[in-house]
C-alpha cells in the first residue's frame, strides 16, 4: 500500500485568537506557544481531510515515521526491547490516546426523562482524568468534576465519564477540554446549568521545563445557575475545594 508522501508539507504559522502571531522566527512562535501553553481555539484544531486515511493506514504510517525519530535519536530497532516499539506507538497514537479526534468515536448518549422530579444538582466526582498536552505530547493527568442541574433530562452516571474520556483522548490544553466537556454536556441535557471542574498535573510541567512536582492546575467552566455565587460555592463544597 503506497500511503507515504499523503500529505504535502506546509508551514503553519503560530495564530492566536485567529490572528497570525508576528513573530521573528517560528521556531522561537512555537516555543512561546508551548512553554505558556496558550490555547488558540475553542475547537480542536484539526484538517478538513483528518479522516480520509483508515485508521490502519495511520498506524502505518506514524509507525514508519517513529522508527524514524527512534533511528534520529541512535536507537539500536534491531534490539528486541526496541523492535516493536513503532507499532505500538503508533497503535497507542490512533486506537488509544489520541482515538477522541475521530467524531465515529463519540460515545452515543441516550436521555431519560427526569422521572424522579429531583431539582437539586447532581455531582460526579473525581472522574478520572487521562489527556496529553498539545504542546509537548505528555501526558495530563487529574481528575475532572462535574454538575448538572436538570431541565428534564437526565443521563447515565458512566456516561458523563465517557463524555470526559472522549475529549480528553486527544492532544488538548486543559483549559479547552474544560469548556468541550461542558459544551457537550450542555448540547445533550438541552441546559446551560452545567458545570466542569478539572484538576489535573501536567507532566510537561512536572518532568521537564520548570520541573515543578508539587504544582497541578486547575480551570473550571461554570454555565447557567452555576454563574450565581451560590450555587457555585454548594458545587465546591461539595468538592471540599478551595477553589
Ligand atoms: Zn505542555
Amino acid at each position: 500500500m503506497k500511503v507515504h508522501g499523503f500529505f504535502k508539507t506546509e508551514t503553519v504559522k503560530p495564530r492566536l485568537n485567529g490572528t497570525h502571531l508576528n513573530l521573528n522566527n517560528d521556531y522561537n512562535g512555537h516555543d512561546i506557544i508551548g512553554d505558556n501553553h496558550i490555547a488558540t481555539s475553542l475547537e480542536t484544531p484539526i484538517r478538513v481531510d483528518a479522516f480520509l486515511l483508515s485508521d490502519e493506514q495511520k498506524i502505518l504510517i506514524i509507525e514508519d515515521k517513529f522508527r524514524d525519530i527512534m533511528n534520529v535519536l541512535g536507537l539500536d530497532l534491531t534490539d528486541d526491547s526496541l523492535n516493536g516499539t513503532p507499532h505500538r506507538v503508533a497503535k497507542m497514537f490512533v486506537k488509544e490516546i489520541f482515538s477522541g479526534l475521530n467524531p465515529e468515536n463519540k460515545p452515543k448518549i441516550s436521555v431519560f426523562e427526569n422521572k424522579f422530579k429531583y431539582g437539586e444538582m447532581l455531582v460526579e466526582k473525581n472522574i478520572n482524568l487521562n489527556s496529553t498536552c498539545e504542546h509537548h505530547f505528555l501526558p495530563i493527568v487529574g481528575k475532572a468534576h462535574v454538575a448538572y442541574v436538570s431541565s428534564g433530562q437526565v443521563v447515565g452516571l458512566s456516561k458523563i465519564n465517557r463524555i470526559v474520556d472522549y475529549f480528553a483522548r486527544r492532544p488538548q490544553v486543559q483549559e479547552r477540554l474544560t469548556v468541550q466537556i461542558a459544551n457537550e454536556l450542555k448540547r445533550i441535557l438541552k441546559t446551560e446549568d452545567v458545570a466542569v471542574i478539572i484538576d489535573a498535573k501536567h507532566l510537561c510541567v512536572s518532568s521537564r521545563g520548570i520541573q515543578d512536582e508539587g504544582s497541578s492546575t486547575i480551570t473550571a467552566e461554570y454555565g447557567g445557575i452555576f454563574k450565581v455565587q451560590q450555587r457555585k460555592e454548594e458545587f465546591l463544597k461539595y468538592l471540599s475545594l478551595n477553589v
